[in-house]
């Protein structure tokens, strides 16, 4: 299909996929009179962009974890998953925050040991802070 219609099904506009291309990330065929030839499988990979850049990677990286034969792509995609690890211990401690304080009996959050651990959550790349129940602000 042409760039118009590959951007149509994927919602997205056709100087988006010229931009993808010209970076490397998703480079499609061209036909013998010079128009781009898009197939199911870039749009596959097209979706995958996407949902990489929703997750916060540069195009730069995408580039490398999509193809096997980029220089430093381990680097990359390990340097990557310590970053969403990190988020995700994060999010994972907002949860727990967020479960606790809907049926939290004290009057302040910060007489509450439970809600105060909140505010020193621990991380797999930092030390943990030292955490006081007695905290008052
Ligand atoms: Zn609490």
């Amino acid at each position: 299909m042409r760039i118009g219609e590959a951007a149509t099904q994927l919602d997205v506009a056709t100087h988006v996929l010229r931009h993808w291309e010209d970076e490397g990330v998703v480079v499609p065929r061209r036909t013998a009179s010079g128009h781009r030839e898009y197939d199911e499988e870039h749009l596959v990979r097209c979706r995958i962009v996407r949902s990489c850049q929703a997750a916060g990677l540069s195009l730069a990286e995408i580039r490398r974890v999509l193809h096997r034969g980029e220089p430093e792509r381990r680097a990359v995609i390990d340097e990557r998953l310590r970053a969403v690890r990190r988020q995700q211990a994060v999010l994972d401690a907002t949860e727990t925050f967020l479960v606790h304080v809907r049926e939290c009996r004290h009057g302040l959050v910060t007489r509450c040991a439970d809600c105060s651990a909140y505010a020193a959550p621990a991380s797999p790349t930092q030390p943990s802070r030292v955490r006081s129940s007695a905290r008052v602000e």
